[in-house]
């Protein structure tokens, strides 16, 4: 828990490092294959990137992604810092073409909360060919469902608030590079700007980490077994899931019918966070930053680990109660 640190030995000062972030950064960093930052929460690590972007230059990202970063890239482009453009992330060939002149290539895969699934190794050649960085945020898929630095992608960040800590019980950010000089130029904004971890954060996610797999499988598990349930019922208008990951994407014929849905369940908590070991829901255009291209009955469900018929029972129930 350290702040200070007797001078002249191998730590200096609690803002440049500290052996518990490091002890986390080290299993992240294994497990997405790359070096490892911890921040103080996802959106830190998150404008920490952006800050690489040089004044005017340009920056391709999903009009889906999570609305905190599509904030920033607006706050950004108000005050001129830099030239975003949002796209549509299924469209590859239109991501493809709006990589020419950009500097960086902002993914989200799946998004949040779409649910869209972008072909990341496609579009990290396109970007790379036109010489800009290219950032998979790995929030919801998490290294244990997919490595996007495998795909040549050059750093992935979490907000691991979510799944990597796991227990709604933690602020956090991480991003994960192989690139040792874009490592070190992170490592010095963080230094600098102080968007660092708490060392019992950092202690907390990695206790977290050491049941990540059996989580994520869990709630896999689960959302699958779900979505399958949600799809047989023909009040429920579409069920968005890429086929893995604990995240489901599930739209109702109103804004009206979600909003007493996500008030009407009693073990699914209503709640705007997701990862956690408890499932929680949430009609997303209750924000007025979400994009109005979401549907307005669109709930989001992040499962947890709980018995899927506890699940049913009490998600089928407030759909039943909803409808009459
Ligand atoms: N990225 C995604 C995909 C998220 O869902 C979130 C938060 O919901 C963030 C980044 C921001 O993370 P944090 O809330 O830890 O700042």
């Amino acid at each position: 828990m350290a702040a200070t640190y007797v001078a002249g030995g191998e730590l200096e000062y609690g803002r440049y490092a500290n052996p518990t972030w490091t002890a986390f950064e080290d299993a992240l960093g294994a497990l997405e294959g790359g070096r490892c930052l911890a921040f103080a929460s996802g959106l830190a690590a998150v404008s920490t990137i952006f800050d690489l972007v040089g004044n005017g230059e340009k920056v391709v990202a999903p009009r889906h992604s999570y609305n905190g970063s599509i904030m920033q890239l607006g706050d950004l482009e108000l005050r001129e810092r830099i030239q975003p453009q949002l796209v549509d992330i299924t469209d590859t060939e239109a991501v493809v073409a709006a990589c020419e002149n950009a500097s960086l290539v902002w993914l989200e895969s799946p998004t949040n909360p779409a649910m869209e699934v972008a072909d990341v190794p496609a579009i990290t050649k396109a970007a790379h060919d036109a010489g800009a960085y290219v950032v998979v945020d790995n929030t919801f898929a998490t290294p244990i469902l997919q490595q996007p630095l495998e795909w040549g992608v050059d750093l992935v960040v979490h907000s691991a608030t979510k799944y990597i800590s796991g227990h709604s019980d933690v602020l956090l950010g991480a991003v994960v590079t192989r690139d040792d000089q874009l490592h070190g130029v992170l490592k010095g904004r963080r230094d600098l700007f102080g968007a660092i971890p708490g060392t019992f954060e950092a202690w907390l996610a990695l206790r977290g980490l050491r049941t990540l797999p059996l989580r994520v499988e869990r709630a896999q598990a689960n959302a699958q077994e779900l979505v399958r349930r949600l799809r047989e019922r023909p009040d429920v208008e579409e069920v968005r899931y890429p086929g893995f990951g604990g995240m489901i994407g599930m739209v109702l014929p109103e804004g009206g019918i979600a909003d007493l849905v996500q008030h009407s369940t009693e073990l699914w908590v209503y709640a705007t966070s997701l990862g956690g070991v408890e499932s929680t829901l949430e009609r997303r255009r209750r924000w007025k930053s979400e994009p109005a291209t979401i549907p307005e009955g669109l709930i989001r469900l992040s499962v947890g680990i709980e018995d899927v018929e506890d699940l049913w029972e009490d998600l089928s129930r407030a759909l039943d109660s909803a409808r009459t």
